[in-house]
């Protein structure tokens, strides 16, 4: 045997996900997890939400076929997505603008974008946000993209760095990829303002970038509708837009890889040619995606009673997360903590830019079992009344 496996390097552990796996090993009981980005209820649990469950028994009792999809997916889904991302009877829709695939998770959507725009818009570079979700350099350098990033977040005011963020973005040239986090800005929390989104949208415009939006937390900063402003901003004033989109989170389904690729061009003929593109890139990569999470999201979005009994427990969750924001700064400073940490209060998503440093979240893991990811992102999400005093005490140990 000729041996070609043995000269391999390892690969680095994800920084996130291998915080997971560490997590699960680690055997002291009051272990606290604020490393990956799932939401967990009061009781510390992911549960399945109710109108997602209901779905699900209705889809196994009544489909009738495993055949397989076409390569863009279930079109209920597909026809649903758009709506959510643009409103129901948006211009783009009606003119049949956009086209949409099913994707797996959000992931596989950023994969599809960065496939097309390399292979079919010829973009050499994208911009993203420092700092940002660590796969965005990866997927983007993994089609042979040169990645440069944009200044996102002043370190002392624990807000948007905007002076910074226009000064690099200046530099983007005509064709080059743009991404941005339609809300609850991954690893920060911060997202632009309204006014901010609209300066953006225009220098798009202006500039002929190709804008790439990341929407993965729809529904988690203020409201289904109010967390699209920057996206609509966007397609009010540029022809062509990428968008990934994920429903991982606000349907709780992070296990069945439901996300979306849509792509909107200036008519719908470009439109359905640009598309054909898409679906080539599918078909080499995975040829066409699953049934179940798909099905169970469209099914939902269209009955009435589903829809509105999600939307309550997505507000539910919103509204558990803003609550706990204020716990824990509140905590905090019962606990002693000098530094203020109001700005916290301020940020959307499920994560918030604590301004812990390596060292003090090392020190988290190793003296105390709390679990954080490296950067200081800690998961709101992750406190719970039973957890957050003993948290709050151990912060303000390493502090
Ligand atoms: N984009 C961002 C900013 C994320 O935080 C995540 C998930 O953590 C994703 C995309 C990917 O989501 P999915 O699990 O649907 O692939």
């Amino acid at each position: 045997n000729i041996m070609f496996f043995d000269k391999i390097q390892a690969a680095p552990a994800d920084p996130i996900l291998g915080l997971g796996e560490a997590f699960k090993a680690e055997t002291r009981p009051e272990k606290v997890n604020l490393g990956i980005g799932i939401y967990k209820n009061a009781q510390g649990e992911t549960p399945i939400p109710r109108a997602v469950k209901a779905a699900e028994t209705r889809l196994l009792a009544e489909e009738k076929t495993k055949n397989y999809l076409t390569i863009d997916g279930v079109a209920a889904y597909n026809a649903a997505t758009q709506a959510m991302l643009f409103g129901e009877n948006h211009e783009i829709i009606a003119n049949q603008r956009a086209k949409t695939a099913q994707s797996l998770g959000g992931t596989g959507a950023l994969r599809i974008a960065a496939e097309f725009a390399k292979r079919q818009v010829q973009a050499q570079t994208v911009w993203i946000s420092n700092p940002t979700w660590p796969n965005h350099n990866a997927i983007f350098q993994a089609v042979g993209m040169e990645v440069r990033d944009y200044r996102y977040y002043d370190k002392n005011t624990h807000s948007l760095d905007w002076d910074g963020l226009i000064a690099d973005l200046s530099q983007a040239k005509q064709g080059d990829v743009v991404l941005l986090h339609g809300c609850c800005h991954n690893p920060t929390g911060i997202d632009p303002t309204p006014e901010q989104w609209d300066i953006l949208a225009n220098m798009a415009a202006e500039k002929g970038w190709l804008p790439l939006f990341d929407f993965a937390y729809q529904g988690f900063a203020n409201g289904l509708e109010e967390d699209a402003y920057g996206l609509r901003a966007f397609a009010k004033l540029n022809r062509e837009l990428l968008i990934a989109s994920s429903y991982s989170k606000n349907f709780g389904l992070y296990n069945e890889r439901v996300g979306a690729f849509t792509l909107v061009a200036d008519n719908a003929e470009i439109a359905n040619r640009a598309f054909s593109q898409a679906k080539s890139i599918i078909r080499t990569i995975y040829s066409n995606p699953a049934s179940h999470g798909a099905s169970t999201v469209a099914l939902v979005l269209q009955d009435p009673d589903l829809k509105a009994q999600w939307t309550d427990e997505l507000d539910e969750m919103r509204e558990r997360i803003k609550t706990m924001r204020q716990k824990f700064v509140d905590t905090l400073k019962e606990c002693g903590a000098t530094q203020d940490f109001d700005f916290i209060v301020k940020q959307n998503g499920m994560f918030s830019f604590s301004g812990l440093t390596a060292e003090q979240v090392d020190r988290l893991r190793d003296e105390f079992a709390i679990y954080a990811v490296r950067s200081g992102r800690i998961n709101v999400a992750g406190m719970t009344d039973d957890n957050i005093r003993y948290l709050c005490e151990s912060i303000v140990k390493v502090l």
